[in-house]
C-alpha cells in the first residue's frame, strides 16, 4: 500500500489567503524555511487498479494535476475509484464540487455526514447531473470495508470531533472519524487521524499501527485565541505541545509517525523553529505535499 500526502495543511492552507503572519510571508516568498502546503488530502493505492482519495480538499484539482498517479488513464477515465470523507468540514469535502465534470464518483461518508451534505444542500446536486454520477455509500463505524477496487481495506473509528460550523444540529458520534487502512491480505495498518479532539480513544489503534498520520493542526492550545477567540480544544484538535499534547501522549509508540493537517499558525512549519526540532527529536516527521509513504 502506498500513501501520497496530496495536501499537508489544515483549512486555509499555507500561505492562507488572508494571513500576513511571519510564516505565511515566508511561504509566499519561497523561503525554504516554510514550504507552501495545500489542504489535507491523501491518495492511497493498493494492489488493485483504482486509487482512493481520503478527503477531497478545496485544492483537489491542483493536487491531482501535479500527481501523475492521479492523471486520467484515457479519455475521461480517472483512476480515482472512491473518495472517503472523515468529516463534513469544508476543507475535507469542498473538493467534491470540483470533481463534477461528467465523471462517476463513489463517495463514502458516515450516515450523519452524508445527510448533512446531501439533504437540502443545493450545490451538491451538481453531482447528480446524470444517473449514477455520484454513488454515496455509508461509511460504517468499526467495520472494515473494501475501498472500491483499490485493494485497500478501510475501517472508520469514531474520533472526538465537532459538528462543522455550517451544520446546525446536535453532535453525533458519526461527526468525525479516523481511518484505519491496510492492504488486503496484509496485517500492517496505517491510521489516518487529522482531526482529533483527544488522543485516548485512538491510542490502541495507534499503538497497533505501523504508521500514523496524526493531527498536527496546532502546537499550542492557545495558538489562535488572539485571532478568533477559540482554543485548539474548542476546534476538536488536540495540540502537539504541552502536558496534554499529542507529543507527550504518544511518546513511546513504535509506529512511523507523521504530523499532517498543519495550520499556518503552527511553528513546526518553520524548519528552523525550536518546535520543529522538538517534534523531530521525538521521532516525528512533518508532512509536506507530495510526501510518499510505503505502508
Ligand atoms: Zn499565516
Amino acid at each position: 500500500m502506498k500513501l501520497c500526502i496530496l495536501g499537508a495543511a489544515a483549512g486555509g492552507g499555507v500561505p492562507q489567503w488572508n494571513c500576513g503572519c511571519g510564516q505565511c510571508i515566508l511561504a509566499r516568498a519561497g523561503s525554504p524555511r516554510v514550504r507552501p502546503r495545500t489542504q489535507d488530502s491523501v491518495a492511497v493505492r493498493g494492489p488493485g487498479s483504482g486509487i482512493g482519495l481520503l478527503n477531497a480538499s478545496p485544492d483537489v484539482a491542483v493536487q491531482m494535476a501535479r500527481t501523475e498517479d492521479l492523471w486520467p488513464r484515457g479519455a475521461r477515465q480517472s483512476p480515482v475509484a472512491a473518495v472517503v470523507l472523515t468529516n463534513g468540514d469544508l476543507d475535507h469535502c469542498l473538493g467534491l464540487l470540483s470533481l463534477r465534470e461528467w465523471q462517476p464518483l463513489v463517495v463514502y461518508a458516515t450516515a450523519a455526514v452524508r445527510r448533512d451534505l446531501c439533504e437540502g444542500n443545493a450545490m451538491f446536486r451538481t453531482l447528480e447531473r446524470f444517473p449514477g454520477q455520484s454513488t454515496w455509500r455509508t461509511l460504517p463505524l468499526d467495520r472494515e470495508i473494501a475501498l472500491g477496487d483499490t485493494g485497500v481495506l478501510v475501517r472508520a473509528v469514531p474520533a472526538p470531533g465537532k459538528v462543522p460550523v455550517h451544520v446546525r444540529r446536535a453532535p453525533s458520534v458519526e461527526d468525525n472519524v479516523a481511518l484505519v487502512l491496510r492492504e488486503d491480505g496484509r496485517r500492517a495498518t496505517t491510521v489516518y487521524a487529522t482531526a482529533v479532539g483527544r488522543v485516548d480513544p485512538l491510542r490502541g489503534e495507534i499503538e497497533r499501527a505501523a504508521c500514523v498520520l496524526f493531527d498536527g493542526t496546532f502546537y499550542r492550545a492557545d495558538e489562535i485565541v488572539a485571532l478568533c477567540g477559540a482554543r485548539a480544544e474548542d476546534m476538536a484538535h488536540v495540540p502537539i505541545g504541552g502536558p496534554g499534547g499529542s507529543l507527550a501522549a504518544l511518546a513511546g509508540i513504535s509506529a512511523r509517525r507523521v504530523y499532517t493537517h498543519v495550520n499556518n499558525t503552527n511553528p513546526i512549519l518553520d524548519a528552523e523553529s525550536a518546535e520543529r526540532a522538538a517534534v523531530e527529536a521525538a521521532g516525528w516527521q512533518v508532512a509536506e505535499d507530495g510526501m510518499e509513504i510505503a505502508a
